[in-house]
């Protein structure tokens, strides 16, 4: 993780202070998530919206461990040398999943930078036991950057989530500090690729005068593409509007703005508290530069309310 120096924590404004209800539906999800050993980045990344999120009986999954090989100066999971995969979680994530009564799920996953697959194929079996148990369940990947190589892609496609999401986190001239191995262009590739892969996909099975599997793609849907931007770590209002035009060049078709929080005093220092009304003006913008959906506020996280969105029926 990049090394900050530790300051005191200033206090949070009126809009960031949330009341932490205790509800019986939080400690069900507590338990569930127990019984069946399965990780979070509600907890592991310490996020502002557990307490809502798990009353609500929602949560985003963290497949593949809750160790990260990575060390992003704003991320609270542990970097730590990762276990070997568990051949059963993708079927506990799918049982949960089922028992919560979920109709959107989001799964995570931290950097697997130590497998030769970065983790792809757990992200495929993941999807595959997630929807025998759960049809017609709307499934949003987000994922690490897999050092941006076309298989590992293909992999987690082949699967044909409905949502493929990868964060670009900041603005180009802040990502050096911000994030860790992650580059600002690596991940727009990654989300330019998502679009590329499924697009000739499409073409190759239309050519061929059916959908269905095609090059180890699936071909029979479209596959929205998804990317977030935490505001509050010293970008400028123009470089927010760069990188989501950056965005919009490789198609990207959803974007998150929330406020970044320092989850310890280890991590990278909150420089700006940004109001909610500018929250509502980037996002305003963002919409006027195309994307499909936005949402944009300060508690916005990847996976906050994930399940609102609303997108034009897969064609
Ligand atoms: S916003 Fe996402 S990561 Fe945070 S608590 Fe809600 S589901 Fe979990």
């Amino acid at each position: 993780m990049t090394t900050v120096e530790s300051k005191p924590r200033p206090r949070l404004p009126e809009w960031l202070r949330t009341k932490l209800p205790t509800s019986e539906s939080f400690s069900r999800t507590r338990a569930l998530l127990d019984e069946l050993k399965l990780h979070t980045v509600c907890e592991s990344a310490k996020c502002p919206n557990h307490w809502e999120c798990w009353s609500k009986g929602t949560a985003t999954f963290m497949i593949a461990g809750d160790r990260c090989t990575r060390a992003c100066g704003f991320c609270a999971v542990s970097t730590a040398k990762p276990l070997a995969l568990e051949a059963d979680e993708p079927q506990r994530v799918a049982e949960a999943t089922r028992r919560m009564k979920l109709k959107h799920i989001v799964i995570t996953a931290v950097a697997r930078d130590d497998l030769a697959d970065g983790g792809a194929e757990h992200f495929q079996r993941t999807i595959e036991a997630v929807r025998a148990l759960n049809p017609g369940i709307v499934i949003e990947v987000l994922t690490p950057d897999f050092n941006d190589r076309d298989r590992d892609i293909e992999m987690v496609l082949a699967a044909n989530p409905h949502i493929f999401n990868h964060n670009l986190e900041t603005v180009r001239r802040l990502t050096p500090s911000v994030r860790s191995r992650a580059t600002y262009d690596r991940s727009l590739s990654v989300l330019g690729k998502v679009k590329k892969l499924v697009a000739a996909s499409r073409q190759s099975a239309a050519n061929l005068g059916s959908l269905g599997e095609c090059g180890g793609l699936p071909t029979a849907a479209t596959i929205y593409t998804k990317s977030g931007i935490m505001l509050g770590l010293g970008e400028t209002d123009d470089e927010v509007i760069t990188a989501m035009n950056d965005l919009r060049s490789v198609n990207c078709d959803i974007l998150t703005l929330g406020q970044y929080l320092q989850p310890t005093l280890k991590h990278l220092p909150v420089v700006e508290f940004v109001p909610p009304e500018k929250f509502a003006e980037l996002g305003q913008r963002a919409e006027e530069l195309g994307f499909v959906h936005v949402a944009s506020g300060p508690m916005v996280r990847s996976s906050y309310h994930a399940d609102e969105v609303t997108l034009p029926s897969r064609p």
